[in-house]
């Protein structure tokens, strides 16, 4: 249910593995994304299991349609009407409210400074990566008034540097734009890390990789000594399963 969750004055981060939901296989068992061909029930049922297991209402809980871009929407409540913007990150300043990501290798990025009261919320997979999601949800609490030196980070399950293999030219187009995601498989062909790739973007946007000092007794933006979603059978994988749920990265204020 849910794997990890850290606090850090008054800001909560919390990770979903794959396991206390109610979706039938392939989608086994918390699958919270609702858009890719699980039974709309299960995921509602879902979404309110996770929620109540964190204490947040269902119903204040922003999740995106996400489409690997870099387009940024500043929210103060869930969205109106029917049609969910196409949008990669979410940033709000309203307590109580949860901005979530879904993943299912991509890198989930939760983003808070506890002192001004903003918060972010980013879905990076590599074309996110490329195309600048993270400096410019960065840039977009920065407008909301949070300063980049305050901001904690923290980056979610995703398939690691090691697992994410990708062809020689792809890579180089990549680290044309992020240098720092180069990477290679341990079976030592041309491979992307994007969350290294994240750490970068957060450190040239001005928020210290290790971010600012935290209560919760972490050191890094890693959630946790970094998982992998290709590796953890506890996670849902693309790579691994296609057919497959999604993971949910959720970020709040206290009300
Ligand atoms: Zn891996």
């Amino acid at each position: 249910m849910i794997a990890q969750q850290h606090d850090v004055s008054g800001a909560h981060f919390a990770f979903t593995d794959r396991w206390g939901g109610v979706s039938a296989a392939p989608y086994d068992e918390l699958n919270l994304g609702g858009a890719v061909g699980d039974d709309p029930q299960a995921v509602r049922t879902n979404r309110e299991l996770a929620a109540k297991a964190i204490g947040l209402d269902p119903a204040a809980v922003v999740w995106m349609n996400q489409v690997h871009g870099r387009d940024v929407a500043v929210v103060d409540g869930p969205w109106a009407g029917a049609e969910i913007p196409a949008v990669d990150a979410v940033v709000t300043r309203r307590r109580g409210l949860a901005l979530a990501v879904l993943t299912a290798d991509c890198t989930p990025v939760l983003l808070a400074d506890p002192v001004a009261g903003v918060i972010g919320a980013a879905h990076a997979g590599r074309p996110g990566l490329v195309a600048g999601v993270v400096p410019a949800v960065v840039a977009a609490m920065t407008e909301q008034g949070a300063r980049a030196a305050r901001i904690v980070a923290r980056i979610g399950p995703a398939v690691c540097g090691r697992c994410y293999e990708v062809p020689a030219d792809m890579r180089a187009d990549v680290a044309e734009t992020v240098p720092e995601a180069w990477a290679e498989t341990r079976w030592g062909t041309p491979a992307v890390d994007v969350a290294a790739g994240v750490r970068a973007q957060l450190a040239r946007s001005g928020v210290r990789p290790d971010g600012p000092a935290g209560t919760d007794g972490t050191d890094g933006t890693d959630a946790q000594p970094h998982i992998c979603t290709l590796e953890s059978a506890d996670h849902f994988s693309y790579r691994r399963e296609h057919t497959t749920g999604r993971l949910a990265s959720y970020v709040w204020l206290d009300g």
